[in-house]
């Protein structure tokens, strides 16, 4: 079986949240939002070693208040983040095993993925070697000048996807563009750009809007509401 692992990012600062406990120990339902993420791929088969990345100075009580108190058993490192996100995934990529053939990278503040969504990017990557969840937008999307607020354009909402994680490579094809991206010194906000930049093709997977990525406090009333309805439907 060709071997996947997982990085799970949760090295950033959390900063928009305003609050002053990290929000990957924010507690929804009694469990840390960290620990929720770590549970959905912990639960697939199909999944082999996980790497979470933190800050350096999380790593000891992510072990302790988090790996060791609930007794994961695919997490194969805990590693440091870095500056920017694409630091913390590089920090995360590096530590893979080395016989890994794909790689999934998700964010530590989306507790809320589904295994029908991990295992659909999986089998997709198998055919097009990049795959991304994403979700059509709702709204209507308008490109501004954030100077004068002037609005300069409004791109069809058809072809607009709201973009999440998981996003899934190839792992040697991830390594090359993280290479490229370092020799042309490319900022990038997700993995699926860097892939974008070195010219192959990315594809998307169609995800769910709960999936949502916990920044602000506004995130964790909805969170709160994505749990209830998961449980009532598992109860049904
Ligand atoms: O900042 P953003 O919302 O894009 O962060 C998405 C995910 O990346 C979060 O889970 C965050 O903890 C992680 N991140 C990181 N290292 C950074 C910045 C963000 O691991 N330097």
């Amino acid at each position: 079986m060709e071997k996947v692992s997982v990085i799970i990012v949760a090295g950033g600062s959390g900063k928009r949240m305003g609050m002053s406990i990290k929000k990957q120990y924010i507690l929804l339902e009694e469990k840390e939002v960290l620990a929720h993420t770590i549970e959905a791929f912990e639960a697939c088969t199909f999944i082999d070693e996980i790497i979470v990345v933190v800050s350096e100075e999380e790593i000891e009580a992510t072990k302790v208040n988090i790996i060791n108190k609930y007794g994961y058993t695919k997490i194969k490192q805990v590693v440091a983040g870095g500056k920017e996100r694409q630091d913390s995934v590089y920090n995360g990529l590096i530590n893979t095993a080395q016989d890994s053939k794909y790689v999934m990278i998700h964010d530590g503040a989306r507790p809320f993925i589904e295994r029908d969504t991990i295992s659909k990017v999986l089998e997709a990557v198998k055919q097009n070697k990049a795959c991304v969840v994403a979700v059509p937008v709702k709204d209507t999307i308008k490109v501004v000048n954030n100077e004068s607020k002037e609005i300069k354009h409004t791109p069809k909402r058809e072809t607009l996807w709201s973009v999440q994680t998981p996003q899934c490579f190839e792992k040697d094809m991830l390594l090359a563009a993280y290479d490229f991206a370092h020799e042309k010194k490319l900022a990038v906000t997700d993995d699926s750009m860097l892939i974008e930049a070195y010219g192959k093709k990315v594809y998307i997977v169609e995800g769910a809007y709960t999936n949502i990525k916990i920044t602000t406090k506004d995130d964790l009333i909805l969170g709160k509401a994505i749990l209830e309805a998961s449980r009532l439907e598992e109860n049904n």
